[in-house]
């Protein structure tokens, strides 16, 4: 069952028509689908039947509050990367107990809001970190749980500014940097070691990577036993793709399968952090045509989300899907998709092949529920987008569009201009 679909040639979600939301809220907005989002969480926890394990949805994914509540309230976890996030994630309702923090930047008063929280695990990458983690802890009077995030060195075949688990990324340390970590932090007075970690990348497409990075793990799993560490939790990370236009990712029933498999019977309990594979498709963008025009070789679309709105095409030059809300018999056209922003990256789809439209049309920028809002800014001025929920025939503003006045909140003039 698919939530975004058409009915007489008009684009619902679940059912509500996007044109009523529209009309209600005015363009552009993000759209989420409640039972889409409840049912990918559900899959993707299912897949992990029989296996002991903890969701932990990444945050920085979808961090809106309607959207982290539901995970929350279906038992997941939350992966974190920053204070924010866990601020957020305890707004929303997570227990600490059930947060892993990962990041290659955390500061003091990072670190110390997590202890003080009681967080589940925080996945190290680097040992300077551990040392500075093992010293608040000490302050406070804590005991830190830790988790080594390991760079297992595995090409994810993603696009390389979302490939996080090479060599020459920042992310986690290698092997060898690992054994000699978990012998440090064994002898930590403040630092318990929980997990070993990784997280190879994002928008990966077929399983062997996944496989690949886990036999790293279970090698330095091996290795560390031999000096009498252990550890109870096994973190996988993120990464599982979605379809954006004719990417055939595993189901995370295989993506499940080929980890289990490899486990065999280790008495170890998984931990995963989905993010893409849960929200991405599950959230569209709806924009409104501003104008037309063709320019010596190229038609232009022009639209009233940018950049600022949806950063991915500009950042990653990622497709994106674009469907007209309402489907008319005008045929159709080969266009620029672009945005009001006065910058050329300014596009949501080159070349694109889509539904011929006309100033007012809307437009429908789909799997933009994961890293969509969460990356928007103001830039040019532009108030961050209305975000809406809807489950079954009603829909909820899940977060307002920004009003100009937000735009210069919290800035001040000095006395001497
Ligand atoms: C971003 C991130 C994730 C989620 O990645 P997806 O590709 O969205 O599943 C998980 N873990 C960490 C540490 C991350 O930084």
């Amino acid at each position: 069952m698919h939530h975004f679909a058409y009915h007489n040639n008009e684009l619902y979600c679940e059912d509500v028509p996007v044109r009523t939301i529209a009309e209600k809220v005015g363009t552009p907005f993000y759209l989420y689908s409640h039972a889409t989002l409840k049912r990918h969480f559900m899959v993707f926890d299912a897949a992990f039947e029989g296996v002991q394990r903890l969701v932990c949805f990444s945050a920085k994914a979808n961090t809106s509050q309607a959207v982290l509540k539901l995970f929350a309230s279906l038992g997941g976890g939350l992966d974190i990367v920053s204070g924010g996030e866990l601020f957020r994630g305890l707004k929303a309702g997570f227990p600490a107990q059930r947060m892993v923090y990962s990041g290659v930047g955390k500061r003091i008063d990072e670190i110390d809001d997590a202890l003080e929280a009681g967080i589940l695990m925080f996945n190290i990458e680097s040992i300077e970190e551990l040392e500075l983690i093992d010293e608040r802890a000490g302050l406070l009077k804590k005991r830190a749980p830790v988790a080594l995030r390991v760079n297992p060195d595995v090409d994810p075949k993603t696009h390389p500014y979302i490939s996080t688990g090479l060599k020459k990324n920042k992310f986690g340390v290698e092997t060898r940097t690992a054994i000699e970590g978990y012998k440090i932090a064994s002898k930590l007075k403040n630092i318990e070691v929980i997990g070993i970690d990784c997280h190879i990348g994002s928008q990966i497409t077929e399983s062997q990577p996944f496989k690949d990075a886990l036999e790293s793990l279970l090698a330095i799993i091996k290795e560390i036993k031999k000096f009498g560490i252990e550890v109870k939790y096994l973190d996988m990370g993120g990464g599982v793709g979605i379809t954006y236009a004719d990417e055939s990712p595993p189901h995370p029933n295989e993506y499940a399968k080929s980890i289990v498999e490899s486990l065999g019977d280790m008495p170890l309990e998984m931990i995963l952090e989905p993010g893409r594979v849960i929200v991405g498709n599950a959230g569209i963008l709806v924009t409104k045509v501003l104008y037309r025009k063709s320019g010596k070789t190229k038609e232009f679309v022009i639209v009233d989300a940018g950049m600022n709105d949806l950063m991915r095409p500009a950042l990653y030059e990622s497709y994106h899907r674009i469907e007209p809300v309402i489907k008319n018999d005008d045929g159709s056209i080969v266009a620029d998709v672009v945005g009001p922003i006065c910058e050329s990256s300014d596009f949501l789809a080159l070349d694109r092949k889509i539904a011929s439209v006309k100033k007012g049309d809307l437009l429908a920028v789909m799997s933009a529920g994961a890293y969509g809002f969460t990356m928007s800014s103001n830039y040019c001025s532009r108030p961050k987008a209305a975000e809406v929920m809807v489950k079954d025939d009603q829909f909820d503003v899940i977060r307002t569009r920004q009003s100009y006045a937000d735009l210069i909140d919290g800035e001040s003039i000095p006395s001497f201009i």
